[in-house]
């Protein structure tokens, strides 16, 4: 219940964006992406939470745009509007007292005629790029699940070519950066590459198994990588699977890779950045994530990400996936640990394994209702170390998978080309002779929410076929994880 004295305060990690038809509440992230649509009322009075105006100003502005008889009417639509938007995590704070962390927006950019309003998924600009800035590695991981091969062939950029896609990207107030590759640090002039990003404020996230010297750290560190925007701190992985030197060595099938790791943590602790470890964990090394979380912990570090390893289709081998009880085996370890070093923050799916009848059912219609969205072209999209684009992380990089090129058109004309929107909204006739073709919920499940095309092409060699996971989909001897 509010009162009428509370201040409120949109938190600074939340940030409203104006995509013409629709005002988004996106959430600043480097790992992920996450956003609520915002009916055209709601977005005028979000973008009031300013951290100063008391509830009783806020109900005297609302009671005046949208014409309330009275401040309790006015009220309960202003906690409605919170219920809603503070139901999965908390965006807006309710506060005694007034703050000056809340970023102050003008309401007048964010008005959106009801009329004109229109809830879909597609943004008309991306929320975020993903970019391969190098198909290059300094390791060979027995995981990876890049098309490396494809992706080597490719002429990269230079640093110059990709500046104006950069100043571009800012230009469109794109603030998140996702990092692929090959290893992003996979280049000579990588760290200048990073240095670029920093310069123009993106938010981003560096996951490595370069080394990383001291200088390297220190360049990293004196162009701004440490300095939060809008409250968020960018993270820098450093990945390291084992705290064995031999399975370090054969997981990377790299000679001394677990020395250079532990060069690069402590270059990266000495200059203030606070890496997290990340381990991929398969029947070679799940019985040592709790020793690789104390070992490094030891060293100064405080953040650890744990996943059971996935299908990697390019070199995937099924001896890499881990049995029920191995999972089982490895989350109970990163539990105890965890108990034992409340301080440790410790995620990823291998830290939380509940094999459970609904964990272990490979498919049912209840998961298949809940899935995410795609972003591909929809919210996200790829651009691949030649500037072609490409619109999800694991596709093959060759010509029928690529929807543009950025050396030669701009962000906006690839977003709006043919060839992307045929991926996006694939004509229904592409998928004759498959369930889709005559399925009810085709509208909903293709065009609306996006369906993994990506999982369509790996089980079935289908782009245009149900993926894996939907219940409609023939059964196929194809596992995720
Ligand atoms: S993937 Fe195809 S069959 Fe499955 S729900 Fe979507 S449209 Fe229907
Ligand atoms: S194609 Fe699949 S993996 Fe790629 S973004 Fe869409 S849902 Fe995600």
């Amino acid at each position: 219940m509010l009162k009428d004295e509370n201040i409120l305060a949109l938190k600074p990690e939340w940030v409203l964006v104006n995509d013409l038809r629709k005002v988004l509440l996106s959430r600043l992230s480097d790992d992920r992406l996450e956003y609520m649509t915002l009916d055209p009322a709601s977005s005028v009075v979000i973008s009031l939470l300013d951290g100063k105006k008391t509830v009783k100003e806020l109900l005297d502005n609302i009671r005046y745009l949208f014409d309330f008889p009275d401040d309790g009417s006015a009220k309960s639509f202003l906690e409605q509007l919170l219920t809603n938007v503070n139901e999965r995590d908390e965006k807006v704070a309710i506060l005694n007292e007034p703050v000056s962390w809340a970023v102050r927006y003008n309401p007048l950019d964010f008005l959106v005629s009801p009329e004109e309003f229109e809830k879909g998924c597609r943004l008309t600009k991306p929320l975020s790029l993903l970019i391969f800035f190098s198909g290059w590695c300094q390791t060979n991981c027995i995981y990876c699940y890049s098309d490396l091969s494809n992706m080597r062939r490719l002429e990269h950029l230079s640093l110059m070519q990709w500046m104006p896609i950069l100043d571009q990207a800012h230009d469109l107030n794109i603030r998140m950066i996702q990092l692929s590759g090959g290893d992003p640090l996979g280049r000579p002039d990588s760290i200048k590459f990073l240095v670029s990003l920093l310069e123009r404020k993106f938010v981003f996230m560096v996951s490595t198994k370069c080394r990383i010297s001291l200088e390297d750290a220190n360049m990293l560190a004196d162009a701004g990588f440490n300095e939060p925007i809008n409250g968020i701190r960018r993270s820098f992985q450093v990945s390291i699977d084992s705290p064995d030197p031999q399975i370090a060595d054969y997981m990377t099938r790299s000679t001394g890779y677990l020395g250079r790791a532990t060069e690069s943590i402590l270059n990266l602790i000495e200059v203030g950045i606070n890496p997290i470890v990340k381990a991929v964990l398969t029947p070679f090394n799940y019985q040592q994530a709790g020793d690789l979380i104390e070992t490094f912990a030891e060293l100064g570090v405080r953040s650890f990400r744990l996943a059971n390893y996935g299908h990697s289709h390019y070199r995937h081998d099924n001896c890499l996936f881990l049995s029920d009880e191995m999972k089982t085996e490895a989350s109970d370890q990163i539990k105890a640990i965890a108990f034992e070093h409340p301080d440790l923050i410790i995620e990823g799916d291998a830290t939380k394994f509940e094999p459970s009848p609904q964990t272990l059912a490979r498919r049912s219609e209840e998961k298949w209702k809940v899935r995410a969205s795609c972003s591909a072209g929809r919210t996200n999209l790829g651009i691949a170390p030649d500037g072609k684009a490409i619109l999800c992380e694991q596709m093959p990089f060759s010509i029928p998978y690529f929807v543009g090129d950025l050396t030669k058109q701009s962000i906006l004309d690839v977003w709006n080309s043919t060839e992307l929107l045929k991926f996006v909204y694939p004509p229904k006739e592409f998928f004759t002779d498959t369930p889709c073709s005559g399925c009810i919920d085709f509208q909903e499940c293709v065009y609306d929410r996006g369906y993994c095309f990506r999982e369509a092409l790996f089980a079935f060699g289908r782009l245009h076929h149900p993926p894996p996971d939907c219940p409609r989909a023939p059964e196929v001897d194809y596992r995720l994880v």
